[in-house]
């Protein structure tokens, strides 16, 4: 099941027909403000970078990502582009779909996006129900590298320490670290809260979290950490579907 890294949309049709299908790796993202060093790209662009280091050590093909997500908590910021819901999960299942109808026996998403979670989860189940394949859903901030991220960072959050470090090491040209700025609220949720009054409070700017504490090594150690752990339980996972 294991091959050669592709990127699929590099590939021609004649090239295609001709490998293997055997595991496929998409990222989704989010185009919305992260405070003002940031860029609005940052959730794809993590996401993306991962997804190609994964689809690299693990050798499967890469897809194109889904560039848009939900952003509804940061819609009033301008630069945020918000999908609705419905639109989000029902666009992506059909792109999940199709992946898993031309052959794959495994598709890996990795999400770069809180917004996009449970609606990607849902979309990722009924692909997989309606097709008889696998997919994997990772948010990839919190599901996997826990003990880098608790190790490294002291103020994570929405373009805190841990997502600044991570921009700094994936793009650091396109972080303006002058311009940041960090928001840590008094009240901080333990459960979920459905609020734009809460959202407001929670992100006057955009930003949760040590954004001035941003460093590229610890970016670099943490994302590293979490490529591994995903390659790994692609790979564990890999092993039962051979199975089948
Ligand atoms: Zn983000």
């Amino acid at each position: 099941m294991v091959n050669l890294m592709e990127y699929i949309w590099k590939l021609s049709g004649s090239r295609y027909d001709r490998i293997e299908k055997g595991v496929a790796v998409i990222a989704v993202g989010s185009v919305e403000r992260h405070g003002d060093h940031l860029p609005l790209g940052t959730d794809a662009m993590e996401s993306q970078f991962i997804a190609e280091e994964v689809a690299k050590k693990i050798g499967a093909h890469l897809f194109p990502p889904i560039w848009y997500g939900s952003s509804v908590s940061l819609s009033r910021f301008p630069g945020t582009i918000n999908v609705d819901d419905d639109a989000f999960k029902s666009y992506s299942r059909s792109v999940l779909k199709e992946i898993a109808r031309n052959g794959y026996k495994l598709v890996v998403v990795i999400n770069g996006h809180g917004g996009n979670s449970s609606l990607l989860k849902t979309a990722a189940k009924e692909a997989a129900y309606e097709t008889n394949s696998t997919f994997m859903m990772v948010d990839w901030w919190r599901d996997v590298g826990k003990e880098a991220r608790q190790k490294l960072f002291t103020m994570p959050g929405h373009a805190g320490d841990d997502e600044t470090s991570a921009m700094l090491y994936i793009d650091e040209e396109d972080v303006d670290m002058e311009a940041a700025r960090d928001h840590s609220p008094e009240y901080m949720p333990k459960v979920s809260i459905l609020s734009p009054i809460v959202d407001k409070y929670l992100y006057p700017n955009a930003v949760l979290g040590g954004a001035t504490k941003g460093d590229k090594n610890k970016g670099k150690e943490w994302i590293e950490a979490v490529v591994e752990d995903i390659s790994n339980e692609a790979r564990n996972l890999i092993k039962v579907l051979a199975k089948e």
